[in-house]
């Protein structure tokens, strides 16, 4: 497979390259020359499948010669191997038509796990075959730069170099970085905001020497590889309900819009998808671009999903793209707009594309608080502050298309946000035993200040890929 720029200006490239890349040259993201087709008959053939090989299986038309198939399914059995449920990602009945996704089994306790695993090892794959190093620098207000840790490290061919706010995540967000022993591990506590450690690795990222020195390599959730590992849960989930015999909605916690557009890509692929439903937070961008057709930021407002506090969402890029027929002058102009005046309009046909697939629900502070609540009443089930939200979005779905299912994704195990749980029920969600004792071993970190040069000096001190 081969990919394309969404702004038009750069190279096409393989799927190596775009692994390594993260964002393109222009500015761009890379989105596949075309989606894959999975027939009917190979969809209704994942049934029953362990969850490793109906990922190989589904991802293998994505990837490059340099990832023969045995060698894919090595890579994504070894990926699930540690999570803590084998079906991987199970369903749950809550009411009528309406189920979870449960999506926390992995190491951290949130979907991210279930990407970031199988990315670091394809990563690693792919610098041992070019005998290259490369290393990861991350900024994190929590879950990405914990899911990071546990997927890259150990690996050989990559350090791993993840900045949190000194002071400002959870106990056991912290923990979950810091308890981690592997030596190619590194985390930086940084004395300064969420947004200062994001603004630090942006002009990273863009000093040229420091980027080809360290062999710099980006993780964050507009890697295409992200995307396609995240499209596995989609299929084995509908197929689990009756698919490609039926179709199916499916209700979306939304951030950066990687999760809701693997559902989309999966429907692209062939998957009989009825709806996709992006559910938001008080940070509700999405829900109002699909509402008004203007996509407008304003600032980020803390709420009890802080994974879904966001101003921006990198994803949507690709949508427009192909909402636009493909022609990336739109999707430059767009963002040129946005650069310029703080936001774009959609354009009315690529609009009418958008609202024919997606549908917006912002679930606000005291509704996701109810939802908790009323789940736990109706279900005796705990959904995580995330969770809520698209469960939520789910039932206003079913109250006007009670026929078809409607699958609300789990993107984090309710232990994670205790505080959030006990003012819906009154109760405090227990971590899975092996993760407690894992978090209470000796912290390791550095704390620096706010200040470029000395992080740069840090990393370039202890990255492999320096040295030779
Ligand atoms: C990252 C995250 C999200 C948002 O996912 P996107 O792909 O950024 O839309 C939702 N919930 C949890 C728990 C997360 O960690």
């Amino acid at each position: 497979m081969r990919y394309l720029s969404t702004r038009g200006e750069a190279a096409q490239l393989g799927f190596d390259e775009v692994l390594l890349a993260g964002l393109a040259a222009d500015g761009g993201l890379y989105a596949p020359l075309a989606y894959p087709h999975i027939a009917p008959s190979d969809i209704a053939a994942l049934a029953g499948l362990p969850y490793a090989e109906a990922a190989a299986r589904l991802i293998a038309p994505y990837l490059s010669d340099s990832f023969p198939l045995e060698i894919l399914r090595e890579e994504t059995e070894a990926a699930y191997a540690a999570f803590r449920h084998r079906a991987i990602a199970p369903l749950v009945q809550i009411a009528d038509n309406l189920f979870v996704l449960e999506l926390f089994h992995g190491p951290t306790l949130a979907f991210k796990d279930l990407a970031m695993q199988l990315l670091g090892r394809m990563m690693n794959h792919v610098l041992e075959k070019r005998n290259l190093r490369a290393t990861i620098v991350g900024a994190t207000s929590g879950d990405t730069g914990a899911a990071a840790i546990e997927a890259f490290k150990g690996l050989d061919r990559v350090d791993v170099f993840i900045l949190f706010p000194h002071g400002r995540v959870s106990d056991v967000q912290r923990r979950q970085m810091t308890t981690v022993a592997d030596e190619n591990v590194h985390t930086i506590a940084l004395q300064g905001s969420f947004d200062d450690a994001q603004a630090i690795l942006k002009r990273l990222f863009r000093a040229a020497d420091f980027r080809s020195r360290v062999g710099l390599a980006g993780v964050n959730s507009i890697n295409w590889a992200r995307v396609v590992a995240q499209t596995v849960y989609y299929f084995t989930s509908a197929v689990a309900l009756g698919a490609p015999h039926r179709h199916i909605s499916f209700a979306v916690p939304t951030g950066n819009f990687g999760d809701v557009l693997a559902g989309y890509v999966a429907k692209h692929m062939g998957l009989p998808v009825e709806r996709l439903i992006v559910a938001t937070n008080a940070n509700d961008i999405l829900a109002r671009a699909l509402a008004s057709g203007r996509y407008e930021p304003r600032g980020v407002t803390p709420t009890q999903s802080p994974s879904m506090d966001i101003q921006l969402s990198s994803n949507f890029e690709r949508l427009l793209f192909d909402a636009c027929a493909r022609d990336p002058a739109v999707v430059r102009a767009a963002f040129a707009s946005l650069d310029q005046s703080g936001a774009f309009e959609i354009p009315a046909p690529a609009l009418a594309a958008i609202r024919a697939e997606f549908e917006g629900q912002a679930v606000g502070e005291a509704e996701t608080t109810e939802e908790i609540a009323r789940t736990y009443r109706e279900a005796g089930y705990v959904l995580d502050p995330h969770t809520a939200t698209g469960v939520r979005a789910a039932r206003g779905r079913l109250a006007r298309d009670p026929a078809t299912p409607v699958v609300a994704l789990s993107t984090a195990h309710p232990a994670k946000f205790p505080d959030a749980i006990e003012r819906a029920i009154g109760l405090r969600a227990k971590l899975p035993e092996n993760i407690a004792a894992q978090l209470d071993a000796p912290e390791r970190f550095t704390i620096l200040e706010n200040n470029d040069a000395q992080i740069a000096a840090f990393i370039a001190e202890r990255a492999r890929a320096a040295r030779n």
